[in-house]
């Protein structure tokens, strides 16, 4: 099956008359295989993954940076489980941004994820990440209050500022070798409640749940309304979203691992040529190593 055909659908390079509700949180493209055969076709996926990282790592130029942004219950950790696990942990780092910290607030809000970021070689998942500078902040005005900002800065455009930030910070990160994906994970308001519920009703998934969830549930709407403006703004060839339908976890992380190997295929990663001087080397060790014996 083609499943490069059906990420193009999720992938949005530019603003243009984007909108959330075009895209179905249930949408599983036909594909009708549950959780055991698509654990098959992930598997496969990545072992493709894997081979692709160990040339990232050797040519040490290009850095992955995988941003999942989401809803509570919406899956960031289970894509992370499900998706990321085949990775070689030596090339790979997970941060997840949650409330900042004292420091934090005294920075501009990119400075916590910037010291964060992928270094060569590397891959770098942010399970949240700057935006939910232009996401809670933006819905819950009074977490805007702590960030330290001179008065006269705090206007009716500090999103569109915030949204010009972001561009350019990652349009800076992509000239210099950082490939950015960034992944909405889009789950219904009814998922959500199952979902939540099950968290209660589990001993082993109850640590999870926390009371912010149940009170972000009530402005739904106004979270739907933020994450659109913010993919609408920030959406580029170079950075783009994937908005991946999230209400089954399968497809979910069917489609983040093959949005993830397109992407890094794009990349012609290949392990870097020993030629010449160093190759002559390389057989002079090999002779000596050899004769050893
Ligand atoms: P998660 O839900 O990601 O598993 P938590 O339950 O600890 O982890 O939630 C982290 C919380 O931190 C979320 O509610 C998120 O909105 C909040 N958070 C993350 N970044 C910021 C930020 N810059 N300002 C305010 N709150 C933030």
């Amino acid at each position: 099956m083609n499943f490069a055909k059906i990420i193009k659908r999720f992938r949005i390079e530019k603003a243009h008359g984007f909108r959330l509700s075009d895209f179905d949180p249930a949408d599983t493209c036909g594909l009708d295989i549950g959780k055991a055969a698509a654990k098959d076709m992930i598997a496969d996926g990545l072992r493709h993954l894997t081979a692709m990282q160990e040339k990232l790592y050797a040519q040490n130029q290009w850095a992955l940076l995988i941003i999942l942004q989401g809803m509570d219950a919406s899956g960031k950790d289970g894509v992370i489980k499900h998706v990321m696990s085949g990775l070689n942990p030596q090339g790979c780092e997970v941060h997840a941004f949650k409330h900042p910290s004292a420091e934090d607030l005294e920075h501009d809000f990119l400075w916590r994820a910037a010291r964060r970021l992928p270094a060569r070689g590397r891959i770098g998942i942010f399970n949240r990440s700057y935006y939910e500078d232009v996401l809670v902040v933006r819905v819950r005005r009074e977490l805007l209050g702590r960030q330290n900002l001179p008065a006269q800065l705090v206007t009716k455009a500090i999103w569109s500022e915030r949204f010009n930030s972001i561009r350019a910070f990652e349009r800076h990160l992509a000239l210099n070798g950082t490939l950015v994906l960034k992944f909405h994970l889009r789950i219904s308001k009814e998922e959500q409640r199952q979902r939540l519920l099950a968290r209660l009703d589990e001993p082993s998934k109850r640590w999870k749940f926390s009371m912010d969830d149940v009170d972000d549930r009530k402005l739904w709407g106004r979270y739907m309304e933020a994450y659109e403006d913010a993919i609408r703004n920030t959406a580029t060839a170079e950075a783009p979203w994937y908005i991946v339908p999230a209400d089954h976890k399968w497809f979910a992380w069917l489609t983040v691992a093959a949005a993830i190997g397109g992407a890094m295929e794009r990349l012609k990663l290949e392990f870097p040529l020993v030629r010449g001087k160093a190759l002559e080397e390389l057989e002079r060790v090999r002779r000596a190593l050899g004769a050893a014996k």
